[in-house]
């Protein structure tokens, strides 16, 4: 039977860290650290994430400021938002939930807010730092994956890591990660040729594509560690409504370590925001 990493235990116990890192904060300023929460539009998906963000900060202890836009905001207005932001000595993060309404370019949106305070780590400068392993702020769903592989893998070096997508936000920076502990790290997409061989060769395996069960059980050699990071609404025959994962986990039992959906990558992502915004202000004490 494979061990079930619990992301939610991992993201309790990195709460606790977060909470002591405000209270240090508090403690030698005066004032917790602030995330700013920027929602533009009124996308239903976007609301319940930027609700639950706010929820864990205030049980943080983390001031969040939320500013709310409507959805025909012009780009120059919410630019000029950001440089306030940027501006701010209260607030060391700054949060733009994605995805942005048509119209606005999610690219230049996001270059404007400063490499200092971007919690996402989706800034340029922190994808330079980061695929140069000299520090900076790592994008939360990476730096999660990490943290619950390091629960169950003490050494990286020589293992084999197969990474299914490369999108920006999880595929390429959860490869850098593994690179920078001295994994041989492939990293695999929609076109990849013959997928499940590669993925067979594979001690760990992070499956990010979105795409529901992709990963059977004739894909995973006996004793790797598998992350499913997918996250796929789908309604059964009952109509009712459920989240599944990119990992047939049922047929997973051989494999040594896998993560739940729900319960497994998604707990710890918040957690990693929280704990980017307390890096964001101790890295701030600093200057
Ligand atoms: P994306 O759509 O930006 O990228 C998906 C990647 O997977 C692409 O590189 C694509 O080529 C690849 N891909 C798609 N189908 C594939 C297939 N059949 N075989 C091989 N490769 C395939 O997605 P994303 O933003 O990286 O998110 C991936 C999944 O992770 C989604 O389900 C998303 O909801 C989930 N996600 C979860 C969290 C979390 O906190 N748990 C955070 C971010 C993303």
């Amino acid at each position: 039977m494979a061990q079930i990493i619990d992301g939610k235990a991992l993201a309790a116990r990195l709460m606790e860290d977060t909470q002591q890192g405000v209270a240090d904060i508090v403690a030698a300023t005066g004032a917790p650290p602030g995330l700013a929460v920027v929602l533009v539009g009124a996308d239903p998906a976007s609301e319940v994430y930027v609700g639950r963000k706010i929820s864990q900060c205030r049980k943080a202890g983390i001031t969040s400021i939320e500013h709310r836009l409507p959805a025909d905001t012009a780009e120059t207005e919410l630019l000029a938002l950001i440089d306030r932001l940027n501006a701010d000595p209260a607030i060391h993060g700054i949060l733009v939930q994605l995805p942005l309404p048509k119209g606005l370019n999610a690219a230049a949106v996001l270059d404007r807010i400063s490499p200092d305070k971007d919690v996402d780590g989706f800034h340029p400068v922190n994808v330079g730092r980061l695929s140069t392993g000299t520090g900076g702020l790592v994008p939360c769903t990476p730096l999660g994956i990490m943290m619950l592989l390091d629960s169950v893998i003490e050494d990286y070096r020589g293992l084999n890591a197969v990474v299914i997508g490369k999108s920006n936000i999880v595929g390429k920076p959860v490869s850098m990660l593994l690179l920078e502990r001295e994994a041989t790290v492939t990293v695999t997409h929609i076109e990849t040729k013959d997928l499940p061989d590669v993925a067979r060769k594979a001690d760990i395996i992070v499956a990010a594509a979105g795409a529901p069960h992709l990963v059977r059980g004739y894909w995973v050699k006996p004793g790797a560690v598998v992350i499913d990071v997918g996250i796929t609404r789908i309604t059964d025959h009952d109509g009712v409504t459920k989240i599944v994962g990119d990992c047939a986990t049922h047929e997973l039992d051989h494999a040594r370590a896998v993560t739940p959906v729900p319960g497994g990558v998604g707990p710890m992502t918040i957690a990693c925001l929280l704990a980017n915004t307390v890096k964001a202000a101790k890295m701030g004490l600093k200057r």
